[in-house]
């Protein structure tokens, strides 16, 4: 078992393939001119499976494969297909862009439900947002997936002036199609040019869904991230994952390792246990994750506190998201 000195118990490892991306979206990725982590640099296929094995070993019973695009890797579907074979729930983030290559890998590999970012509804405005013109196929993609069934999460982070008049637009999308839209806070990570005035926050969202239709509110479980709710008669259902404004630190399950093999404990820790050279060097990495955990703070990496108006980007240390893995 995997308990931090809260008395979390962590099952769930997210493990990010790569920091390469085919998108550019600014919020994640800075920097247009960003250098890749060289492929040697990076946890190859046996290594991601060794390390998972010793965290499914510890209790982990759920793994999301996440990045950068980790739908980008060469070798991606192999190592679906080698994660599939652990007993864990295995799933996937991703941009939605090389969907139609995997839907037979992902549908034998026994991948139910997966997460596919889309922050607009707007060719235009998608193109501004990830500097690539990529909308159509992101679109197609992901009525196929929901036409083979696939329980499709659509992660839209809401930025003030930016995306935020399209929230009833994603509202009406789940009117007819089994779509569950989640709404993200903007979250600041390195260079990324997150100021509190550009956070759309939960009430705020909340507020902007309301005016337009009538919403219930669906139960939370322990580990949930995001607040549910419905609107009674859509297909679909819509949550917001309030990080910001009211985090959900308290139930928090989650592990990260980074594609280079760090461990992170919270999305926003400072401090990273470098699993992988361990790994290497023939080292049992067990006690460096049991030390990882213990050290984990109470809230948001011990970084800042839920008052966003006090949090100043470029006090907390951290990687850029793509280097992290979502
Ligand atoms: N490339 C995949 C994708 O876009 O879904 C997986 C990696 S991405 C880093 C994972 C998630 O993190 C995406 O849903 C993305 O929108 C979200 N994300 C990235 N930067 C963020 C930020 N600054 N605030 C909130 N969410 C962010
Ligand atoms: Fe790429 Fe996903 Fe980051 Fe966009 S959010 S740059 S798609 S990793």
């Amino acid at each position: 078992m995997i308990a931090d000195t809260f008395g979390r118990v962590h099952d769930y490892l997210r493990i990010s393939l790569t920091d390469n991306c085919n998108l550019r979206c600014f919020y994640c990725m800075p920097e247009e001119d960003y250098v890749f982590t060289p492929a040697s640099q990076l946890m190859q296929l046996h290594e991601i499976e060794a390390l998972a094995n010793v965290f499914v070993q510890q209790g982990v019973s759920k793994i999301r494969l996440t990045g950068g695009e980790p739908l980008v890797r060469k070798d991606a579907a192999a190592i679906i297909t080698a994660l599939s074979r652990l007993p864990v729930q295995l799933t996937l983030t991703t941009n939605g862009t090389r969907l139609h290559e995997f839907i037979p890998v992902l549908q034998h590999a026994g991948v139910h439900s997966l997460n596919i970012s889309l922050d607009t509804l707007q060719p235009d405005r998608f193109r501004l947002l990830t500097r690539r013109d990529q909308f159509e196929l992101v679109k197609r993609n992901i009525d196929a997936i929901l036409q083979q069934q696939f329980h499709v999460k659509v992660n839209m982070v809401v930025m003030k002036g930016l995306n935020d008049t399209e929230i009833n637009d994603f509202i009406a999308w789940t009117k007819d199609v089994p779509v569950h839209v989640r709404f993200i806070e903007f979250m600041p990570f390195s260079g990324n040019r997150w100021t509190s005035n550009k956070v759309f926050i939960w009430q705020e969202i909340l507020q902007v869904v309301q005016q337009e239709y009538e919403v219930v509110r669906l139960e939370d479980n322990l580990h949930d991230t995001a607040k549910k709710y419905t609107v009674p008669g859509h297909a679909g259902t819509f949550a917001v994952i309030s990080t910001m404004s009211a985090p959900f630190c308290g139930g928090c399950n989650r592990i990260r390792l980074t594609a280079d093999g760090k461990m992170k404990n919270c999305l926003f820790s400072s401090e990273e246990t470098d699993l992988l050279t361990a790994f290497r060097n023939g080292e049992d990495v067990l006690p460096l994750i049991q030390q990882s955990i213990r050290s984990k703070a109470k809230e948001l990496g011990g970084q800042f506190s839920a008052d966003i108006n006090t949090v100043h980007a470029e006090d907390i240390h951290n990687r850029s998201m793509i280097t992290i893995g979502g």
